[in-house]
């Protein structure tokens, strides 16, 4: 399939555009009284947190540090296996600080749980998670999510961050591709 505008590859939208700039603005908000007056660490989970980062650190309006880390979770095709590398580590030092863990997506959870365990070992004062979107009925791991975006059926889903091969991460909204794209677009 020639695709001419990500727009043409949408089966179905699931999360507007809109309304994810509203939730986003109004999670920073309450993280901005949450966390006044301490010294907050952003942690953006490369690639799929890179649009949810940009704009959510832009709402909030308290002083922060901004880090990403890149990660990769081994596991048969789409389920992730919980066996976490790092590809890409940050070089602050976390010791003693607040970090918000900000992702796209929670699915099993396993990335989630593991990076969790990783930051307190290394001695972050807390360690909490703001996840754009979670697939409840995939839960596999728990995982204490205080900042919750949206609860989305189980779809495979691209846009704003998350990506189909590597492409899609442009989408300004969160959506289902249409089934022939899956056939048609080379990584
Ligand atoms: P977990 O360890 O929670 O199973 O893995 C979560 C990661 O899997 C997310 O950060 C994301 O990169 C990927 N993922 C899970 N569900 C989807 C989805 O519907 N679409 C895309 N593009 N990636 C997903
Ligand atoms: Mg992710
Ligand atoms: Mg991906």
């Amino acid at each position: 399939m020639q695709i001419a505008d990500v727009q043409e590859a949408i089966d179905h939208e699931l999360v507007s555009s809109k309304a994810i700039h509203d939730k986003i603005t109004e999670v920073a908000a309450q993280v901005s009284r949450d966390y006044a007056g301490k010294d907050l660490l952003l942690l953006g989970v490369l690639k799929g947190a890179v649009n949810t980062m940009a704009e959510f650190s832009l709402a909030v309006s308290i002083p922060v540090g901004l880090e990403f880390m890149s990660l990769s979770s081994y596991g048969s095709g789409t389920t992730s296996s919980g066996r976490v590398t790092i590809r890409q580590d940050i070089s602050t030092d976390v010791r003693g600080r607040h970090i918000l863990i900000v992702e796209d997506i929670i699915d099993s959870g396993r990335t989630l749980a593991w990076l969790v365990d990783e930051l307190r070992r290394r001695g972050a004062a807390s360690v909490e998670i703001f996840a754009l979107l979670e697939k409840p009925s995939r839960r596999e791991v728990e995982v204490h999510v205080k900042y919750r975006g949206y609860e989305i059926p189980d779809e495979f889903v691209v846009g704003f961050g998350l990506d189909y091969n590597e492409r899609f991460r442009n989408l300004d909204s969160i959506a289902v591709l249409k089934p022939d794209v899956y056939q048609g677009v080379q990584a």
